[in-house]
């Protein structure tokens, strides 16, 4: 068994939308196709890959350093000792022999986009679904058949106004998300006051008696704000005890999340910009986050794959961390299996934006923001028609 080919393009998602640090204007993304010689059904099994929306196109490290060393490593190398498999593990140390520890930076996602492909190739090869292999070969418990799913947008674009913004949230909960997220951060704390509060008003129309509309709404900053403007907002949405308050500060400002955990009672959410289990070791020593009401949002695509990830849930488990505080940013069906399987709390639903990455199997409806998987062998690209097409197109 070996792998044959290893295809690599780029693909455009850019978009008029922006968060409150960038704008999607230039957005790329990678995609990877990896040709193994076992055949099914007449033809070859083949594991594709892509990395999450916010970092570009990894094109440069793919090219010059990751996929050459796959190429050139001896096939036996890269195999399972205990199944007729590729081992991800092995390859994820072949792909990062010569790299030194730290700054992780972001060849993570280039790796990302490879580890992607190889699980996607390794479940097809078990002829399973991936969340099934990872509930079977990582857990004692059996796989989740559905998960939570919550609906995220709520971006700034030009000409976008409050009305607009209920609109678009509306049709998220229409369409079965109970909880929704948008942006803060883009405009000054008043009016974005306003947006929330026109949000919540519509929310009002969703909930059930009893139930308060905060609970079904979280907010991104997209790590916009020092610590006097994280305290401002914080001030002000504290009593309307939002789902999430995502990423106030730099991500890598543990310093001012302890600042504003010490003070604020509802959840926070943070990591998306996390790429290594050594960056969550300090996250979760330095930066007062509380493991019965916070939530981490690594996402396997852009930090080094599901084979990272793994190791990002041991160093949660040795801080006392459950993965079901885990809900991964990216809202990708990769880690809509990994959470299925391995038990963590959900994923992110892009239910409007950045297609055809964003989104799940076709026919596959939210209810009561859960969503089923689909039992198709790998991560089930072939069942989101969008996607498996682009695909296709790009790799034949
Ligand atoms: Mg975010």
């Amino acid at each position: 068994m070996r792998i044959v080919e290893i295809k690599e393009s780029v693909v455009s998602i850019a978009s008029e939308i922006k968060n409150a640090y960038i704008d999607f204007s230039k957005m790329t993304v990678s995609i990877v196709a990896i040709v193994t010689d076992v055949v099914k059904e007449g033809k070859p099994i083949t594991g594709y890959g892509f990395h999450s929306n916010g970092r570009y196109a990894q094109s440069g490290l793919l090219n010059e350093r990751f996929i050459p060393r796959l190429r050139e490593a001896e096939p036996d190398s890269l195999l399972d000792d205990e199944r007729e498999n590729l081992d991800p593990f092995k390859i994820w140390n072949t792909l990062m022999q010569n790299e030194k520890p730290g700054g992780h930076g972001e060849r993570s996602v280039a790796v990302g986009v490879i580890d992607m492909a190889i699980w996607d190739a390794v479940a097809k090869i078990e002829e399973k679904p991936l969340y099934k292999l990872l509930a079977e070969r990582f857990t004692d418990q059996k796989a989740l058949k559905e998960t939570f799913v919550y609906g995220a947008g709520g971006y700034y674009y030009p000409g976008k106004n409050n009305e607009a913004l209920v609109q678009e949230m509306r049709g998220y909960l229409e369409q079965g998300y109970k909880v929704v997220k948008m942006k803060i951060g883009g405009a000054p704390l008043a009016e974005d006051m306003k947006r929330i509060e026109a949000v919540l008003k519509e929310l009002e129309a969703f909930i059930e008696r009893g139930e308060s509309a905060g609970r079904r709404l979280a907010v991104d900053a997209n790590g916009r704000f020092d610590l006097d403007t994280a305290r401002a907002y914080a001030r002000e949405i504290e009593p309307l005890n939002l789902f999430w308050y995502e990423e106030a500060g730099d991500p890598l400002d543990y310093a001012l999340q302890a600042e504003l955990a010490g003070k604020y009672k509802p959840s926070f959410a943070t990591g998306e910009n996390l790429f290594s289990h050594q960056d969550v070791a300090n996250l979760l020593r330095y930066s007062g986050l509380r493991p019965e009401k916070d939530y981490l949002q690594m996402d396997p695509a852009l930090s080094y794959g599901l084979v990272e990830y793994l190791r990002m849930l041991e160093v949660l488990k040795q801080h006392g961390w459950s993965p079901s505080r885990c809900i991964p940013h990216g809202g990708h069906q990769f880690a809509l299996h990994i959470a299925a399987g391995l038990g963590l709390g959900g994923n992110e639903s892009y239910p409007g934006v950045f297609q055809p990455f964003g989104g799940f199997a076709d026919h596959t409806p939210v209810h009561d923001s859960l969503i089923h998987l689909t039992d198709l062998p790998g991560v089930g690209f072939e069942a989101k028609s969008d996607l498996i097409n682009l695909f296709y197109e790009n790799f034949g």
